[in-house]
């Protein structure tokens, strides 16, 4: 009897949310009985493994890896000489406006509205350019900022977006021109490094927003974190002068990058790495 027979849609769905390598999904099964009872043994196992992680959370480490990587980030940041910032996660349309966001732009339509002024906000420059155009007035340069926080974006969720996502925008105001390709160089793998990614590489980019820049891309092609620099056709209406380098990195991106073993990109996915009330820690709650 040949092994064709798979597992169905609800057991792959079922073994996916408790974490199963994609590798154990490709089995074939001679019978019906058979798939079932390799589902069956599959599911125990995978439900005993989620509560001992859990468990491990609970009472020992008491800190989920998201929040544990906002923390380490941080630090890193500090120690070399950047300061963190909180600027509201509501900001005004003019402020789209500003980064060239007007109706026309693809990512006009994935933005959230509040009412007819303000919005969610997609990204942490604008906040980051209000403030700075402040700072800028009274701050010798080098300036060096970061934030750490929830940005929102209308996607047809997939395998690596998330509605709401936790970002890391870091800016150095005052880069030497000549200096900015290798700065931000530095600042990418400075970062990546401390959130121990393995295997990414650096790639020149084209962004329709910030211009030229470099991404950084993980083994199986996924986006981890994409930069900037200027002067930039943005600036003026920041009335911002200065040269500047300027990195974005998505948080649960680099979680599911880290976490997914060698079979497959990220493993199963974002979401048990978002912000959640049906995972915690990677840890899937839907347990019996
Ligand atoms: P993509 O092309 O993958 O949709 P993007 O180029 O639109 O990403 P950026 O605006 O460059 O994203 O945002 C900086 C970083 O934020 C990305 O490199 C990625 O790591 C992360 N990111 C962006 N959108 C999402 C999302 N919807 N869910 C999770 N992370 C995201
Ligand atoms: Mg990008």
């Amino acid at each position: 009897m040949s092994a064709n027979l798979s597992f169905s849609e609800t057991q792959e769905t079922r073994l996916l949310e408790l974490g199963v390598p994609c590798s154990d999904l490709a089995q074939g099964f001679a019978t019906k009985a058979e798939r079932n009872r390799a589902f069956q043994e599959q599911e125990r196992a995978l439900a005993r493994k989620n509560r001992e992680q859990l468990r491990l959370l609970l009472e020992e480490s008491h800190e989920p890896a998201l929040c544990a990587l906002i923390r380490t980030l941080a630090a890193t940041l500090h120690a070399m000489g950047f300061t963190q910032v909180a600027t509201p996660t509501t900001i005004p349309r003019l402020f789209l406006e500003r980064m060239g966001i007007t109706t026309r732009h693809p990512l006009h339509r994935q933005v959230y509205w509040l009412d007819a002024k303000t919005c969610l906000r997609p990204m942490l420059a604008p906040g980051l350019y209000a403030l700075s155009q402040r700072l800028l007035n009274v701050a010798d340069l080098p300036l060096r900022l970061f934030e750490i926080g929830s940005c929102f974006r209308r996607e047809s969720e997939g395998h690596r977006h998330l509605r709401e996502f936790t970002m890391l925008n870091l800016v150095e105001w005052g880069t030497p021109v000549d200096e900015r390709i290798p700065r931000l160089e530095e600042l990418m793998r400075l970062v990546l490094d401390a959130g121990n990614l393995k295997g990414y590489r650096l790639e020149e980019e084209d962004s329709t927003i910030y211009g030229r820049g470099m991404d950084a891309v993980d083994r199986h092609g996924l986006e981890l974190a994409s930069s900037s620099m200027g002067p930039h056709r943005l600036d003026p209406a920041w009335r911002i002068a200065t040269s500047w380098v300027g990195i974005g990195f998505g948080l649960e991106r680099l979680l599911m990058s880290r976490e997914g073993g060698e079979d497959g990109e990220g493993g199963e996915g974002i979401h048990r790495h978002a912000r959640s009330f049906t995972f915690l820690d990677g840890v899937s709650l839907n347990m019996k």
